[in-house]
């Protein structure tokens, strides 16, 4: 009966607890910091849209391209995980075209002909004639907005179904977590303690860094459609996004990507423009009657765990046990949580000359 204790309870940590549970055999533990229900900066998960809006370069898109099926049975049959279907509709401007679309949010999502064409449903290049002033040009595609509050807590009860435990606690040292299942001997942890992997004893990865995202959250409908610009005259580090998450959860309007900022206070000052942006790219927001017919629900920042280098999948001999690594997920944590388990055979270790991981890992 393999024994496996899971750092973190956000959206890597909750999704790996819940496919392990499923394996037959699995005991797993889910210890956490931070659970569904807790809104903290330090603890990305709950802020989040979250919607697909394929990131990753074609090079790195396996983890999307698994994920995206499970997403999309969700939203068609799983009512209660709190997800439904909308048309996302990505708006690449000249200006970024021209200088290169180094757009802050990422590059892969705003590439023409991008390689998500044949993974997301009804995909379609826009006709220029129907595009507005200083969009280049634009695609629309069939994709998902998760209520992220609501799809955590069902993970919680998705995975307490299959008995999984979960325990509260504050580890000092990756170490801790091999003495936390249940009095038996742990043959796996797994890291998914997001940004909190800069700071964790034994792992001290300092790759990870910041990305902070200030949204603000409105109870005007987005009609069904999140569009997604490929730049804002605002600054590089400030985007344009809006998606209306399922069941009630509000209209999130975002946003910025702010590298190495660490303030989990929200700006006013930056809140206005979040405003402003998406009520001139969207403006049936508020029916044509602009920014003051935005009713504001609350303001938040959530920083996405990013890391030098990209996301670390790996696995490592710690003090004896294995450790898995699945953390740095940055801006993609949702839409790549379930391609984000890899067969052993691909899984690198990062110091080599160790054994092999065996079953456990099987389903990670
Ligand atoms: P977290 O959610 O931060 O969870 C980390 C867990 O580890 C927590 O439970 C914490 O308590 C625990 N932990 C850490 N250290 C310790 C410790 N020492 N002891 C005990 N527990 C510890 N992604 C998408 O896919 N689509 C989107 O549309 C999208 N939009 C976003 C918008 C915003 C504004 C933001 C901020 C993020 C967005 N993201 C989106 C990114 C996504 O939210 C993250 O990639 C994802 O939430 C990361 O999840 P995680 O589980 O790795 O980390």
């Amino acid at each position: 009966m393999p024994n496996i204790v899971v750092l973190g309870a956000g959206v890597s940590g909750l999704t790996c607890a819940l496919l392990l549970a499923k394996q037959p055999g699995n005991t797993v533990t889910v210890v956490a910091k931070h659970m569904p229900g807790d809104y903290d900066v330090e603890y990305t998960s709950p802020w989040a849209g979250a919607n697909v809006l394929p990131m990753a370069l074609e090079k790195d898109s396996r983890w999307e391209r698994r994920t995206w099926p499970e997403l999309q049975r969700l939203a068609a049959t799983v009512p209660e995980a709190g997800l439904h279907f909308q048309t996302a509709r990505v708006l690449r401007r000249t200006k970024d075209i021209h200088s290169g679309l180094r757009a802050a949010l990422s590059d892969g999502l705003f590439q023409p002909s991008p390689w998500y064409s044949d993974l997301m449903p009804d995909f379609k290049e826009l006709p220029p004639s129907t595009l507005p002033a200083g969009i280049h040009s634009a695609c629309e595609f069939t994709s998902v907005c998760i209520n992220t509050p609501v799809y955590l807590s069902w993970l919680v009860g998705e995975c307490a179904k299959r008995g999984v435990v979960f325990q509260r606690a504050v580890l000092g040292h990756i170490g801790e977590a091999a003495g936390m299942g249940g009095g038996k001997r742990v043959d796996v942890v797994v890291n998914a303690a997001g940004l909190g992997a800069h700071k964790l004893g034994g792992v001290m990865d300092g790759k990870m860094y910041p990305a902070r995202g200030q949204i603000v959250v409105v109870r005007n409908s987005a009609g069904g459609v999140m569009p997604t610009t490929s730049g804002c005259d605002d600054g590089e580090d400030e985007v344009v996004y809006v998606m209306e998450r399922a069941l009630g959860g509000g209209t999130v309007l975002g946003g910025t990507y702010m590298k190495g900022n660490w303030d989990g206070v929200s700006d006013m000052e930056i809140a206005k423009r979040i405003m402003q942006r998406v009520v001139e790219v969207h403006p049936e927001l508020t029916g044509g009657k602009g920014v003051e017919a935005l009713d504001v629900i609350r303001h938040g920042v959530g920083l996405r765990p990013a890391r030098e280098g990209g996301v670390r999948i790996e696995k490592e001999r710690i003090g004896g046990t294995w450790v898995v690594h699945n953390y740095g997920h940055a801006g993609w944590g949702y839409q790549g949580s379930y391609g984000c388990r890899q067969p052993p055979s691909e899984l690198p270790i990062s110091r080599p000359g160790q054994l092999p991981v065996t079953a456990p890992i099987n389903t990670i």
